[in-house]
């Protein structure tokens, strides 16, 4: 039987700590790093995703903002609207909300935010600056992942690392953090063959795949760490039932809101894991407290460039 590893104190403690450091800016300096995010269209999972950065980033101090933007804006206007807020002083950190409309391209948009303020870490340079091992914004969820294993006391130096899952978002930058961790990773996509044998390798198996209930028992190692990154929303109420059996709780998000959220990890995994996030309230909590971290970072680098560049 394994033991759940919770993600919230955690992710409470990160924000409280700054909470503390940004008020001390705001009342040393009378300054405050800002945030903004970008919504592209009126995608109905992105706004709530970006209200919830909003809300967080104001509850720490962090000066938050949404800006709204037609969904059928052509590239070129975003980049200027992008390139105003790279030359705003106030705005320390720039993030743009995926999936955009299919006829923009992600890489493209995300190449026009200075790296300087690229708080998703999702810019070209700073995944350079990642595979190099060296300082500078990294991608939320895959740094929530790696926090989270070290608050919990669990080992990465030398440990058989599987990662079910290769986008630039959770898979590719959680693969290079790994290796910079000294972990011996291996990474799985829809064309490994044999994905349970491989995956039964890991001492740390993690799956990002946004299959719902796709990691089997038989994936994992008796005692393995099982980190699930998987967020998908499950209507079907029996398959729900199946799944988790008499659940109130999920019971009543189907009643309510019509699906529950659901991990890429089945249940049943508990059972043979050693330890296991749960789905809610595992690395979800992790990637905006993160997103908060990054920002925070950007605006002390920033300043530090700034006031370096003010010597005569
Ligand atoms: P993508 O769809 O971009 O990538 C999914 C990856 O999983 C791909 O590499 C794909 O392989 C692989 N995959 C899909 N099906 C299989 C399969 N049957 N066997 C082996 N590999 C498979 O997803 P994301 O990385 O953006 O997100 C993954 C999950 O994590 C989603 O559920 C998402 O909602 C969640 N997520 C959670 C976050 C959080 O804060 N907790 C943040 C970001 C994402 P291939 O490359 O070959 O297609």
């Amino acid at each position: 039987m394994g033991r759940w590893i919770e993600g919230k104190t955690l992710a409470d403690k990160i924000k409280e700590e700054i909470k503390e450091e940004v008020a001390h800016f705001q009342k040393t300096a009378n300054k405050a790093p800002g945030l903004i995010g970008i919504l592209v269209g009126e995608n109905r999972a992105s706004q709530i995703y970006l209200r919830s950065k909003e809300k967080t980033s104001r509850a720490l101090g962090i000066a938050g903002e949404i800006l709204t933007l037609p969904a059928e804006i052509k590239a070129k206007l975003l980049k200027e609207k992008i390139e105003e807020l790279n030359n705003r002083d106030d705005v320390d950190g720039i993030l743009v909300q995926l999936p955009l409309p299919a006829h923009l391209s992600a890489h493209d948009i995300i190449c026009a935010i200075s790296p300087e303020k690229d708080v998703d870490g999702f810019h070209p340079f700073s995944l350079g600056n990642l595979l190099a091992n060296q300082e500078g914004p990294q991608p939320c969820t895959p740094m929530g992942i790696i926090e989270l294993l070290k608050f919990h006391h669990i080992p990465i130096e030398g440990q058989e690392v599987v990662v079910i899952g290769r986008s630039m978002i959770v898979g590719k930058p959680l693969a290079a953090m790994l290796t910079n961790e000294n972990a011996t990773v291996t990474i799985c996509h829809s064309k490994t063959r044999n994905l349970a044998n491989v995956a039964s390798r890991a001492d740390i198996l993690i799956a990002a795949m946004g299959r719902a209930a796709f990691v089997l028992p038989d994936f994992v190692k008796e005692g393995a760490t099982v980190i699930d990154v998987g967020i998908n929303y499950l209507a079907d109420r029996a398959k729900a039932a199946e799944l988790f059996g008499k659940d109130e709780k999920r019971e009543k998000d189907l009643a309510e809101k019509g699906y529950t959220v659901v991990g890429d990890v089945h249940p049943r995994v508990f059972e043979k894991a050693g330890r296991m996030t749960p789905v809610p309230g595992g690395v979800g909590l992790l990637t905006v407290a993160m997103l908060m971290k990054n920002t925070l970072e950007a605006f002390k680098r920033r300043r530090k460039l700034k006031e370096a560049s003010q010597i005569p």
